[in-house]
């Protein structure tokens, strides 16, 4: 019999990031006894790192822009496979959220008059990200958190899931382990929230931090809960690229919201040469224009480098394969340009980028108000994850709600930047809302014992392997995978490539069962990896399966055998679920029919 401790909770959220904080104050406030889960220290997920700010139409810098602009932005990004119930009422909300934060002690940066500061980013028409410099999500962690530690939430830090219990397709609880010390843990729940994050360390060139293992859309998974989109994988056109030891860490589209403009070798602005149809009529066509749009000239359009993320992305990628690229495999971001047009610029730079400046500074020995920045696209944001409903964000399994970057639906094939800190604040509070309804109209469930011992004795598998025969290192299968995926279903993709993926992860999955890890369970890394890699194996292959069926490009998902955009395609979203065999199962799920009002919005937004 395993031994654990156990805590009962009516919510009990997985994730303490933005998602998970915003969820675990709607659900305290809503009268439920909740607990928070998270893997690392509260303060420390993967929000804190979000940079460039949180988009939502307040209009303080160009009153013109409204949720309607927003909605239909939001949609053209994502290539209209989004969720539009849920794009509306992100466009709808955020501006409240972006108060409230604020109400609760968010200290944003100003405009002139004392209202809170909106930038440019990528694909939004008008200057719409609220922002603290480029460390917003450091104060939006900070904010949320502040205010929820006066919510009665309980905190569970340093704390892995590792399977969600059903009791008759209902979920009703949580079974973990402590890293500190490696004791099982038991959490009974009569709702449960999802806020893990994303994906990104399936791959070997990401932004992302090591919580990002895909175990908030893995745990879904094995429940029995519906994931779509898991095809459209945002690869960031900025990363950096050198020196290797830093390779795919983010730089912000925040620099080219400031003036920062891209160029290849030759010193060319390349993302003038490629402008989409559906984009002309908003973008610049003349450098001049393209500056003017920074410095806040309303009658000018956005400069090319503000283009979607996938579409700048695939630019970077021609560069280079075309022989155009910097020395390291990547372009050059320059905005070091602008002193050309400010007096003060290195200031300006240093005030307005701070955490880039310093990043470069201290990692690249490169002064970015001096010279260009090497970089290269790095895989960023899951689109993809657990299909939920738009207004209570509960999965396809009862008492299952998932929120932030695990969910999906609100982005469709792309997300546009800043996009996802809202997202974070508009259906966490409402996944935390309709958790602690549904914890109050349904009784708690019953833990099926059979299911923890299970899940324990699988945990310490690892540890067996090693005292019987050694086993393989997980390392070994995270770096294979990773590399793996990064080659064969990387930003551009093609079928026989994504057929050796599958047969790969297969190979991996069938290794992956035998690792071994040695030492004890306190704060064993090594047996954390192995932990993670089923996750990463579940995810990697959800990603590989519907990647090969959408035999288009869109979005986030380019296929060099199908380059172009099939109508058809946009009809449906690909569903990926366990079938009754264990096996993955891929559906395609018709889009709903917009209503007319919304369709005539994003008419008139065209
Ligand atoms: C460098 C960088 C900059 C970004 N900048 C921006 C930006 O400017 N604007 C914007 O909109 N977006 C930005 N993004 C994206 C955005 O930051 C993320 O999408 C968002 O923060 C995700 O929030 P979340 O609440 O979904 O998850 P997270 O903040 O990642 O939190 C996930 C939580 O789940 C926990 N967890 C995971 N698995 C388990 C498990 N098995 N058991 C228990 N706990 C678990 C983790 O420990 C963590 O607490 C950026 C991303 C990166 C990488």
């Amino acid at each position: 019999m395993a031994e654990y401790r156990t805590h009962s909770y009516d919510v009990l959220v997985i994730g303490a990031g933005g998602s998970g904080l915003s969820a675990a104050i709607e659900a305290s406030a809503g009268g439920a006894k909740v607990g928070l889960l998270t893997k690392s220290l509260l303060g420390k997920a993967h929000t804190v790192m979000a940079e460039g700010g949180v988009a939502a139409a307040m209009g303080n810098v160009d009153e013109r822009d409204n949720w309607r602009v927003h909605f239909s932005d939001t949609m053209r990004g994502g290539q209209y496979m989004n969720n539009w119930r849920m794009a509306e009422l992100h466009a709808k909300e955020a501006p409240d959220r972006v108060r409230e934060l604020e109400a609760w002690g968010a200290v944003f940066d100003r405009t002139k008059d004392g209202r809170i500061l909106q930038r440019n980013f990528g694909g939004h028409r008008y200057p719409r990200l609220a922002h603290v410099g480029d460390r917003t999500g450091l104060e939006m962690i900070r904010t949320l958190q502040d205010h929820g530690i006066h919510q009665d939430i309980e905190v569970h830090m340093e704390t892995t899931v590792l399977t969600l219990l059903l009791d008759d397709g209902r979920v009703v609880g949580a079974f973990g382990y402590d890293r500190e010390r490696g004791r099982f843990l038991l959490f009974t729940a009569r709702a449960v929230v999802l806020a893990t994050g994303g994906i990104g360390r399936a791959y070997r060139i990401t932004s992302n931090s090591w919580e990002y293992t895909g175990d908030g859309q893995a745990l879904a998974y094995h429940a029995g809960a519906a994931l779509i989109d898991m095809e459209f994988v945002q690869f960031h056109p900025t990363g950096m690229v050198w020196p290797p030891s830093v390779q795919g860490i983010l730089v912000t589209e925040g620099v080219r919201g400031e003036g920062g403009i891209l160029k290849n070798k030759e010193g060319r602005r390349f993302m003038f040469d490629d402008i989409p149809e559906n984009y002309r009529n908003q973008t610049a066509d003349n450098e001049e224009e393209g500056w003017r749009y920074t410095q806040g000239d309303r009658n000018a359009r956005r400069p090319p480098e503000l283009l979607t993320r996938d579409h700048v992305a695939r630019c970077i990628v021609r560069e280079v394969k075309a022989g155009r690229g910097s020395p390291h495999k990547g372009v050059f971001l320059d905005i070091a340009w602008i002193k050309e047009r400010l007096p003060n610029s290195a200031e300006h730079i240093k005030r307005k980028l701070p955490s880039m400046y310093h990043q470069f500074k201290q990692l690249a020995d490169i002064d970015i108000t001096k010279e260009p920045m090497e970089v290269g696209p790095t895989t960023h944001y899951m689109m993809g994850g657990v299909k939920v409903d738009a207004e209570t964000e509960m999965s396809t399994v009862p008492g299952l709600f998932a929120a932030g970057e695990c969910a999906a639906g609100l982005h469709g094939a792309n997300r546009l930047g800043g996009n996802s800190l809202s997202d974070l604040l508009v259906f966490g509070k409402r996944a935390g809302r309709h958790a602690a309804e549904f914890a109050k109209s349904h009784g708690a469930g019953r833990v099926d014992e059979r299911q923890v011992e299970a899940a324990a004795r699988q945990a310490l598998l690892p540890f067996e392997h090693a005292a019987a025969s050694g086993g393989e290192s997980p390392y070994q299968i995270q770096h294979e995978l990773q590399e793996m995926m990064q080659h064969n279903v990387g930003i551009v993709r093609v079928e026989h490539e994504m057929e050796v993926a599958l047969h790969e992860i297969e190979y991996l999955k069938q290794r992956a069962a035998k690792v071994g890890v040695y030492g004890n369970r306190e704060f064993n890394n090594g047996w954390h990896t192995a932990l993670d890699l089923p996750n990463l194996l579940t995810v990697s292959e959800a990603i590989a399966r519907a990647a090969l069926e959408r035999k288009e490009s869109r979005g986030g998902h380019f296929r060099d055998d199908y380059p172009d955009k099939n109508p058809e395609y946009g009809s449906f979203n690909i569903m990926v679920r366990q079938g009754p065999g264990g096996e993955m199962q891929i559906s395609r799920v018709p889009i709903p029919e917009m209503p007319a009002e919304l369709k005539q919005v994003i008419e008139e937004m065209k």
